[in-house]
């Protein structure tokens, strides 16, 4: 999947206020339980009755609220331990993980392996996921109805979970998580904290095999968050 778009969100841009709106209201709450995670994401639009992952994952298996759904082999809803302490986060299912079933396995997963391993984190204690859920047809990007409709799922993922640390691979992940006018390149390598929650945008994995020259500030971006994650609950 490429993870470079920049304007793919224009139509999501007129949410920018409103989400800046919210993030004051999140800066001043002192509970977050009730407010949205997400920019554009509406206050009870986001399954809060689902109180448990497993559940939440058997209703995104069973979703149809896209097209993305027609053309994928299988939801692929994301995994790791339900209260990892730190939630990567992509932008869509590929070829091996449309077969697989899980996120991150091909060569972009492989290189993301290699660079937690580096970092001593381990695979199996972070939370990794999509924004969209279903491989879009012919690794084309999400359209913003799409990721509109499919990010339910991640705001409630995130509340579930409640991950000390968020990581958005790419710059989809960084549109939808931080602001729909996010520029990758603009906003890498930079701690921005919502809800109490610590999350830095980086380049997605598979852009680093498309351009060795990021390597570089992608491991600067893990070293610190290496650093956040030893220091977190
Ligand atoms: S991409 Fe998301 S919203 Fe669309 S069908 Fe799949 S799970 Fe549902």
């Amino acid at each position: 999947m490429t993870s470079e778009q920049p304007g793919l969100f224009e139509e999501l841009a007129e949410q920018l206020d409103q989400a800046r709106t919210e993030a004051y209201l999140i800066a001043e709450a002192e509970d977050y339980s009730y407010l949205p995670f997400l920019p554009g994401v509406e206050v009870g639009q986001a399954y809060p009755e689902i109180k448990d992952l497993g559940e939440l994952a058997g209703v995104a298996r069973e979703c149809r609220r896209c097209r993305l759904r027609e053309s994928c082999s299988q939801v692929v809803f994301g995994e790791g331990p339900p209260d990892a302490r730190l939630m990567l986060i992509g932008e869509g299912p590929g070829q091996d993980e449309d077969i697989q079933g899980r996120p991150f396995v091909g060569k972009a997963g492989q290189l993301l392996d290699k660079i937690l391993e580096a970092a001593g984190i381990q695979r199996s204690q972070v939370y990794i996921g999509n924004v969209v859920k279903c491989r879009p047809p012919g690794n084309r990007l999400p359209n913003p109805d799409e990721v509109k409709e499919c990010r339910k799922y991640l705001e409630r993922q995130i509340k579930l979970i409640r991950p000390s640390i968020i990581v958005c691979l790419g710059s989809m992940a960084s549109q939808t998580v931080i602001d729909p006018n996010a520029k990758i390149t603009r906003i890498r390598g930079r701690w921005l904290i919502r809800q109490g929650i610590k999350i830095m945008p980086t380049y997605h994995p598979a852009a680093l095999l498309r351009n060795p020259s990021y390597k570089r500030p992608v491991w600067e971006d893990f070293k610190q968050i290496r650093d956040e994650y030893r220091n977190c609950r």
